[in-house]
């Protein structure tokens, strides 16, 4: 176990995260810091690239420093121009000049990409304002170029990107680091018939010209940058909330998402004032393959979230929370992701339970911990704590159960150790004191012993708190979800299993989403009289909850059940969300007849997947050519 709380008391609190290095980016950011974006791009669907400039406004840190270092990955660099006023010496009153500089582009590395290394001349100037001709290409990993044949829609195509962790720069070349927060502007070109809309303040009756204009001015990682194109229609659901989908959805999104007013009330009664004017909800085409992206004012997220039932809509409660942790206060890199994760995951447990009630959110916890045992089974000690070393690793990898399910249970362990008005406090004067800055694991714990720990002696030891962040699995004093919130579905499962209540005579009637995901997770291998019996009764096989129909298909797999894999098949080639397909195909790989199934369903899915769910899945099915 690493010791962080004594390591930050030995070494003193450090005052700002200057002089901590992320792995996970080229940049030279002790150099020079890239402090406003201006975008001008035009959408080419038919090529499937974005063209144009991005503006880099840059404070200079080293004035004998002759390079910048940004981060790309697979873009096309065609001119890099410097603005003349930013050299000194040169004249400043007459017509800017733009200065041609030379650049290239060094050697690319599979997940980090390549630094473009852009020559400039020392300088006493505090600022360096740049140019940056560009091209992407096609393969871009932030980018979704989907056929209007593969959208709901089926007139107009739709694009859209995801940035986090580190794609951002397969789109725009820039410090592609958390470390780093900028403001941006961007004018965005499209063809007729599609909106744009950005991770900025979004204008729902803006006409449809091909020309749009966003201004974010509030500092952001270069993660949350996110543009999405499509036929986009807009429903209003609360003075700052509202939905953009495609038309013939907007109208049940709207519905589904109706309490995101409520849920801004009870985060902002816990975490402090909301700061992004709007929130939003984007509701992407179905290759989407998150169940969420936090991009600040408009989420986006998985159509799958549009279930009929509200049952979803803890993800939206998700997104919603990182209004705070992640885009108000961020990790510093990726090493400190938890921050951002398990902090979110704890405020979407408290927003929940202030919105449908504590007996909800005690079941998704449940759940949670449940699929964080499964998870922590298979994975090694070292890979348990929440800060691990992320050293030749791709971060898209700590997005795990560990950064967000045992981060969130530290935040539960906290709330009850020091009562839930002391933490409140806490959380109040952390998000006040670091606003708009990204932080690392040691400033956090810095802070926490400073306004919690010390000011309440004897309610958790430094040892305990290392014991958390530093150590494997969950602590001994962990404070987890009553475990009998379940019985009574425990108690209908082994009735109907003893053959003591058919399936029809089960009372289901008051069943939470999370009963009935509980109920199928739970089952032994079954019979085909008894799968045939349940799907009869529950039709389970087309259910519009997503996740429960996942559940589902899992069992069916497992018992080689036949009868469902036509509905598996339109499942599998419907949904784009890799947490809910990857698991199927898992397990269908590891029967010589399943296997051969999947084989064929995912040839002819796999164009319609986004990159990285199609990148995920190739490596579990090998299509034979
Ligand atoms: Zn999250």
């Amino acid at each position: 176990m690493r010791p962080f709380l004594a390591a930050v008391i030995l070494s003193g609190p450090p005052a700002w995260a200057g002089g901590v290095e992320d792995s996970d980016s080229f940049a030279n950011v002790d150099q020079f810091r890239v402090t406003h974006i201006a975008l001008d791009l035009s959408v080419d669907f038919p090529s499937r690239v974005l063209r144009g400039s991005v503006g880099l406004e840059i404070k200079r840190l080293d004035p004998r420093a002759e390079q910048l270092v940004l981060d790309t990955r697979g873009l096309i660099i065609g001119e890099v121009s410097q603005l003349s006023t930013d050299i000194v010496g040169q004249t400043s009153k007459s017509e800017p000049i733009w200065v041609s500089r030379p650049f290239s582009l060094g050697k690319a590395d599979p997940i980090l990409g390549s630094p473009l290394i852009i020559e400039l001349p020392p300088s006493r100037a505090a600022t360096v304002t740049l140019k940056i001709d560009y091209e992407t290409t096609p393969g871009a990993a932030a980018l979704q170029w989907v056929t209007p044949a593969q959208n709901a829609g089926r007139k107009q195509p739709f694009m859209f990107t995801q940035s986090e962790p580190i794609n951002a720069r397969s789109w725009i070349p820039l410090q592609d680091t958390p470390l780093v927060r900028v403001t941006y502007r961007a004018v965005i070109h499209t063809p007729d018939g599609v909106v744009a809309v950005m991770s900025a303040p979004n204008n729902p009756n803006a006409k449809r010209s091909g020309d749009y204009f966003f201004e974010m001015t509030r500092a952001i990682p270069s993660y949350l940058i996110a543009l999405a194109v499509g036929d986009l229609k807009f429903k209003s659901t609360g003075p700052r909330t509202g939905v953009y989908a495609e038309r013939s959805g907007v109208a049940a999104a709207a519905a589904e998402f109706s309490d995101t007013e409520a849920m801004i009330v009870a985060a902002e009664k816990i975490a402090g004032p909301y700061r992004w004017v709007r929130q939003d909800i984007l509701v992407l085409p179905p290759s989407f393959p998150l169940g969420g992206m936090e991009n600040p004012g408009l989420s986006f997220v998985t159509p799958t979230a549009v279930a009929g039932d509200k049952s979803q809509v803890s993800l939206i409660a998700h997104e919603l929370s990182h209004s705070w942790p992640g885009n108000l206060v961020g990790n510093a890199t990726w090493r400190d992701l938890w921050l951002n994760e398990g902090f979110s995951a704890y405020l979407e447990s408290r927003i929940m339970q202030a919105v449908y009630g504590e007996r909800r959110a005690t079941l998704e916890d449940v759940l949670d911990l449940a699929a964080l045992r499964a998870e922590m089974a298979v994975l090694a000690p070292t890979d348990q704590a929440l800060v691990t070393d992320p050293a030749g690793r791709d971060p898209a990898d700590a997005f795990n159960g560990i950064t967000c399910e045992k981060g969130r249970l530290f935040f539960d362990y906290l709330d009850a150790k020091f009562g839930r008005e002391r933490f409140d406090a806490f959380i109040h004067g952390y998000f006040e004191h670091f606003a708009f800055q990204g932080i690392t694991t040691e400033q956090f714990l810095a802070y926490l012993r400073d306004n919690l720990l010390d000011r309440n002696p004897g309610a958790a030891s430094y040892a305990q708190i290392d014991a958390w962040v530093g150590g494997p699995g969950l602590p001994p004093d962990a404070v987890l979800p009553a475990a009998t919130a379940f019985d009574r579905i425990d108690s209908a499962r082994a009735e109907w299993l003893a053959g003591k209540v058919p399936p029809a005579k089960l009372d289901t009637r008051d069943w939470a989403p999370e009963e009935w995901l509980y109920f199928l997770d739970g089952m032994p291998a079954l019979g085909a009289a008894q799968l045939a019996g349940l799907d009869a009764a529950f039709g389970f096989s087309h259910s519009r909850n997503a996740q429960i129909e996942h559940s589902w298909f899992m069992q069916t797999i497992r018992d080689d059940y036949r009868p469902a894999y036509a509905p598996l098949q339109i499942y599998l080639k419907s949904t784009g969300r890799r947490k809910l397909i990857l698991p199927l195909y898992q397990a269908l790989m590891r029967t010589q007849s399943g296997a051969e199934f999947a084989r064929r369903v995912y040839s002819q899915a796999r164009p319609g997947y986004h990159p990285v769910t199609a990148s995920s899945i190739d490596a579990i099915v090998i299509i034979k050519q």
